[in-house]
């Protein structure tokens, strides 16, 4: 044991679990990632020491040869992953890239038009309980209750309606392919600002997988976390003529200082994003997706949201069974998968409740499985489901799936790519 643990053995017992939690379990959560060494340890960095106010080459404190270096990097990285004209890589967090946008391109009390909650959108693109619905005046789009997909028409109508300021687009919990130019064109019949929200399939888009929201948007933000395989932490892409004033809406005029330690993080999993290895990644990310998806299609009281997946997630309706989407999500961390409850389109139960439950692959597909492996994932979803109260069938569940995440230890899979 190292000194610091033996200083500290209540906290480090519990980063110790944590390890072990994240190795035995199946992780499903679709917004989660497994990141590799190199990204850690650049998190782990002496960047943490560091103050640097400002941007590269205008800092308000000495000392920021190398910091100045490593921002730089990382800017360039993601302007090129993405085709974009200018990027800022300082938001703490996704939340705040949105909170930070808004304030470059609103004013208070201007109307957002974003994807409802229920329908699979984020808080922060105007939730009444959000900074976004509280500051702004927030009005929503939701899904096709015949087909679970988007209805642009009917978003044109609403846009019509509303005369918002501001259109977003993106989402926590869509599974479908999102089609930018439509909304481009929406945006322009109402003369509203686009913004794109990628978080989730950020990574996809790196990897051409997904239709590049860039080149339709305005500004684009994006967490760093979830498909890309990074640090936690945000990103904002846009034209370079939004550049000033996107730059002085991070800083001064939300956040202080930047946090260095993440931004050489993030410049690390940009440069692992850039290389060959990560698009075979992110196509394995959709095929064991839809191999799940697939999976579950083969039972009648499980319904798989909009009938499949184009991405890394799908959403499963559970009104048929016996349990909602809390109680599903309880069993199945039982049996050490985790998942997270998930609002169906046509939600009748509370968000405590809900009807459904999310999955993503990101993460199982970072330790190497494939759509077998997913296949099974799908059945022991489903015998946990069945067999709710059922402890000893549970417990053999629970076997066969640390068998699973014992065949697929984490960091084997997370060998450092070279650095050339
Ligand atoms: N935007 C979308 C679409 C998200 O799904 C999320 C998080 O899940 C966020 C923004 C917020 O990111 P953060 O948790 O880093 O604030």
């Amino acid at each position: 044991q190292l000194n610091y643990q033996k200083l500290d053995p209540e906290l480090w017992q519990a980063v110790e679990n944590e390890q072990q939690r994240q190795e035995n379990n199946i992780e499903l959560i679709a917004s989660e990632n497994i990141v590799s060494p190199a990204v850690r340890a650049a998190q782990g960095s002496v960047l943490t020491n560091k103050y640097s106010e400002g941007y590269p080459g205008k800092r308000y404190y000495g000392g920021n040869e190398y910091v100045d270096i490593i921002e730089k990097l990382a800017i360039d990285r993601a302007k090129q992953l993405f085709g974009a004209e200018y990027a800022n890589v300082q938001p703490h967090s996704g939340s705040q890239a949105n909170q930070e946008v808004y304030a470059a391109f609103l004013n208070p009390g201007d109307k957002i038009l974003g994807m409802d909650l229920n329908a699979g959108g984020h808080l922060s693109h105007g939730a009444k309980v959000n900074f976004s619905g509280k500051l702004y005046r927030s009005f929503s789009y939701g899904l096709d209750s015949e087909t679970e997909l988007l209805d642009y028409a009917e978003i044109l109508k609403v846009a019509r309606d509303v005369q918002p300021n501001l259109i977003i687009a993106g989402a926590s919990a869509y599974s479908r392919t999102i089609d930018w130019a439509k909304f481009r064109e929406i945006a322009d019949d109402v003369g509203a600002y686009l913004m794109v929200d990628m978080a989730h399939i950020a990574g996809l888009v790196a990897a051409k997988l997904h239709p590049n929201p860039v080149l339709y948007a305005d500004v684009v933000t994006t967490t760093t976390h979830k498909t890309l395989r990074g640090p936690r932490g945000g990103l904002i892409l846009a034209k370079e003529k939004y550049a000033k004033k996107i730059n002085s809406a991070v800083f001064p005029g939300s956040q202080g200082g930047p946090l260095d330690h993440v931004i050489a993080a993030k410049a690390t999993m940009l440069y692992e994003d850039l290389q060959p290895e990560f698009k075979e990644y992110a196509a394995q990310i959709i095929r064991n997706a839809q191999a799940m998806a697939d999976e579950f299609s083969h039972y009648d009281h499980i319904r798989v949201v909009s009938g499949g997946t184009d991405n890394h997630l799908l959403t499963l309706d559970l009104s048929q069974t016996e349990l909602n989407g809390k109680q599903a999500q309880e069993a199945l961390d039982s049996v050490s998968i985790t998942t997270n409850k998930e609002a169906i389109p046509a939600e009748k139960l509370s968000p405590f409740k809900t009807s459904g439950i999310r999955l993503g692959t990101p993460a199982i597909t970072t330790r190497g499985f494939k759509e077998d492996d997913c296949r099974q994932v799908a059945r022991l979803i489903v015998r946990t489901i069945n067999n709710h109260d059922n402890e000893l069938e549970l417990n053999k569940i629970k076997e066969e799936v640390h068998k699973l995440t014992a065949a697929h230890p984490i960091y084997d899979y997370l060998a450092p790519i070279e650095f050339k």
